[in-house]
């Protein structure tokens, strides 16, 4: 009897392995191995996660030779490493100093640490180390290990409404966060670092750009804080490990190539904009503090400098703020327009939109800006609002019920909200 079950229990546990794992060929070994997650199903997850990764880096940088000089030396890297995923390439407009990658292909290079390089095999080697992440599928083993299936496969099923819905958004949410602050450990780091070189080197960039960022960053750190280093553990063996592997494994490596003129002119432009973004950095901090005259003063002089998605976001906040309703929906227009995939200005434009009662046009946007991230608990109060104020009580009901469900409780709006519901139900 007991034989027999342990038998069941065995055929039964085999049958739930064979439905939920996926025979894949592992790109750095070439060997099968079983992965819970399919790399399509990696890549999805990586691509909801791109929004939310934009918007936390305060947009895309809005130069597109810039944009598409980033797309061409990812493209000529990952062009020779094992794994086939959707790679892209983006500059963000943070001024930390960070690079960073999602499941699945998305890459992201801040302005922040492009100033910081002086070449481009520098520029080459944090790419090429990033992509080591991804071939290793170390973004993929970090959702295994942390994450349920259910939780992965719901976050990829989000329907449009109904009573899943606020759960698949937090748990969307929860993911992005876990995938935005991920830290690797010292191993997947050596093994990002070995990958990096050799696909450096493979690429025909000198992989000792890697090394002479890591000098960098040890001697940024005494000064200010290295955002790279919170996510990548950085300790002395690190750096010796690389020393050591590209002496032994590739000692040729000072013929390849260290720079070019496109590296160049793509810095000029970065340096040529610093000014206006350092300006803006100023006036966030009179934000914090409300002291929104001397903001608008700085987020002036950053727009005469240069237009950036980011300044023209800022300032539609400020407008936002001070009730200037139409400045601030023209402010956000001009970010939109610099870049489309940037959630916080959809937003600010449909808060504003609502104030003015113009509920329809309202939800066009903030239905838009939900499109691109869907757990921020400010738009679905602004839209329960909409569309009980055009008579969609059902939608009306949804929203507000997700608004409160994603809100931490400091928001202004929960009693408001916690009212309309009640008025909405009837009780
Ligand atoms: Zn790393």
């Amino acid at each position: 009897m007991k034989k027999k079950f342990s038998k069941f229990l065995v055929l039964m546990l085999l049958s739930i392995f064979s439905i939920s794992c996926v025979a894949e060929i592992d790109p750095i070994s070439g060997k099968k191995t079983y992965t819970l997650l399919s790399t399509q199903q990696e890549i999805e997850i990586g691509q909801k996660v791109v929004p939310s990764a934009i918007n936390e880096n305060d947009g895309l940088y809005p130069d597109r030779e810039v944009q598409s000089y980033i797309k061409q030396l990812g493209s000529k890297i990952s062009s020779v490493t094992p794994r086939k995923v959707d790679y892209q390439f983006y500059v963000v407009n943070s001024p930390d100093i960070n690079a960073f990658a999602l499941p699945g292909g998305p890459v992201f290079i801040t302005r922040g640490i492009l100033l910081k390089m002086e070449n481009e095999s520098e520029l080459a080697g944090v790419l090429a180390h990033e992509l080591g992440h991804i071939n290793a599928r170390h973004h993929a083993k970090f959702l295994e290990k942390t994450y349920g299936m259910n939780i992965l496969v719901s976050i990829l099923g989000i329907a449009l409404q109904g009573s899943d819905y606020a759960s698949a958004v937090m748990s969307l949410a929860q993911v992005s966060a876990g995938l935005l602050q991920l830290k690797f450990s010292r191993d997947q780091e050596n093994e990002a670092d070995a990958l990096g070189v050799r696909f450096s080197y493979q690429s025909g960039y000198d992989p000792r750009g890697l090394l002479s960022m890591f000098e960098k960053f040890k001697t940024l750190e005494r000064g200010m804080s290295v955002e790279w280093l919170s996510t990548h553990p950085l300790p002395d063996t690190r750096i010796k490990n690389v020393q050591q592997m590209i002496s032994q494994q590739y000692p040729d490596s000072h013929r390849l190539k260290q720079n070019s003129t496109s590296f160049s002119r793509i810095q000029a432009i970065l340096r040529s904009t610093k000014e206006s973004f350092d300006y803006v950095e100023e006036a966030k901090k009179h934000i914090k503090s409300r002291n929104y005259n001397q903001a608008i003063n700085l987020l002036n002089r950053a727009i005469d400098i240069y237009g950036s998605n980011q300044a023209f976001t800022y300032r539609a906040l400020v407008n936002l703020n001070l009730k200037r309703f139409q400045e601030a929906i023209s402010d956000a227009d001009k970010a939109i327009g610099l870049n489309g995939l940037y959630f916080r200005p959809m937003l600010i434009k449909g808060i504003a939109q609502n104030q003015l009662n113009q509920w329809t046009a309202s939800i066009n946007t903030l239905e838009k800006a939900k499109n691109l991230v869907n757990d921020n608990p400010d738009l679905y109060y602004y839209l329960g609002v909409d569309y009980q104020a055009i008579g969609n009580r059902n939608k009306a009901i949804d929203n507000l019920t997700t608004a409160l469900q994603l809100s931490d409780g400091k928001r202004g709006w929960e009693a408001d909200a916690q009212k309309r519901l009640r008025n909405l139900k009837g009780y």
